[in-house]
């Protein structure tokens, strides 16, 4: 029997075997993780109102720079990822972009044996800087959030947004290559009225457009249920728009979140029906915070260090049995309720979507 040399921390309702199981990413309900999403930050140059807004400023406090992983311990770590078989790696935030070097942690992972995607989540405040050089290190897409297009609501949303370079990012990345996505939370008496607008928008840069329902993260304190926005509802008004959505085969590609539906003419548009229609049946994802903590879903606050695995001198094995206690751990399927509450502790800018 392997004996652990290291204490393995628990933060939730976690525990990690003394031994790995033959197939450390294969969790209790026949899923398979593939897919890993890491915050490379906590930090954000925006304050959206629905993630991170300036008020919630005192129950947030920034991880010092002591308390973040380093590229040389997220390198250690997604090498044992990629060994127990995951292939595709998604850079969030906080905001990605903002992590000095973030080009030269691009590539890094992608020199990673068995990595075969890169891809990144960002605000694109800084996309059309960095598009080409991120191109260049190996990144295949990013998605890009952008919930309207009337550059004062833009302001207004993200605390201190500038639509104007978000729009120039998304086509540098368009033209560095990059497959791109546009991601809009739809909100109710905020966006809903642009739905096709945001459509036509991304479609005329040669981005692929996505809607996501609001979701209550930080115990719902963000959230309004007068502002939800269900997807049925989302999809109607773009039918109103577009006419019948024919819902896409998509054969072979990864189970994601979204669903695609086909506008026709070869657009296609996403929608993240997170609240009203789950899709945790085939959830495929681990996400690690900036600070190491491993948690098996976006809708639980459980989670397991691998810091304290790292930092502590543990072995690849110590680090491979605290991964294969937060897969055991996944539960079925995440508790956020229609009221609002239910929802994790946890906010959305600390485990980056
Ligand atoms: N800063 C980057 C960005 O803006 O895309 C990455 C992090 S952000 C947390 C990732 C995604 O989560 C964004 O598309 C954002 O709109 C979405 N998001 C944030 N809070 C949300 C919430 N409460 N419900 C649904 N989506 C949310």
């Amino acid at each position: 029997m392997v004996m652990s040399r290291v204490h393995l921390p628990v933060l939730g309702g976690i525990a990690v075997p003394q031994v790995a199981p033959a197939d450390p990413l294969l969790d209790g309900f026949a899923r398979r993780i593939r897919y890993l999403r890491v915050s490379v930050t906590d930090r954000c140059n925006y304050r959206c109102s629905y993630c991170m807004p300036e008020d919630l400023g005192d129950q947030l406090s920034f991880a010092p720079k002591s308390a973040v992983l380093s590229f040389e311990e997220l390198e250690r770590v997604i090498t044992i990822f990629a060994r127990l078989g995951v292939r595709k790696v998604r850079l969030t935030g906080g905001e990605p972009t903002v992590r000095k070097g973030i080009v030269e942690l691009v590539a890094r992972i992608h020199r990673i044996p068995g990595i075969d995607q890169v891809v990144m989540t960002t605000n694109g405040h800084l996309l059309a800087e960095l598009a080409a050089p991120l191109a260049a290190a190996g990144l295949s897409a990013v998605n890009v959030s952008v919930d309207t297009l009337d550059p004062a609501r833009f302001a207004t949303l993200t605390g201190r947004g500038e639509l104007p370079r978000v729009l120039a990012g998304i086509d540098a990345a368009v033209g560095a290559g990059l497959a791109v996505k546009t991601n809009a939370v739809a909100l109710r008496g905020v966006n809903e009225h642009e739905l096709a607008a945001l459509c036509e928008d991304a479609w005329s840069r040669g981005a692929v457009p996505r809607f996501i329902e609001h979701m209550p993260m930080s115990e719902g304190q963000l959230y309004a249920t007068e502002a939800e926005l269900p997807s049925s509802e989302i999809r109607g008004r773009l039918e109103a728009v577009f006419g019948p959505l024919s819902q896409e085969a998509r054969p072979g590609a990864d189970p994601g979140p979204a669903r695609y539906w086909s506008v026709g003419g070869g657009r296609e548009v996403g929608i993240i029906s997170a609240m009203t229609d789950h899709f945790c049946g085939d959830c495929n994802r681990l996400r690690l915070t900036a600070t190491g903590a491993l948690h098996a879903c976006l809708g639980h606050d459980d989670a397991v260090s691998l810091r304290d695995v790292l930092r502590g001198g543990g072995s690849d094995e110590d680090l491979v049995r605290a991964v294969a206690g937060a897969v055991t751990g996944k539960r079925a399927g995440h508790v956020f309720d229609r009221s609002g509450t239910g929802g994790p502790g946890k906010h959305m800018i600390s485990i980056g979507g």
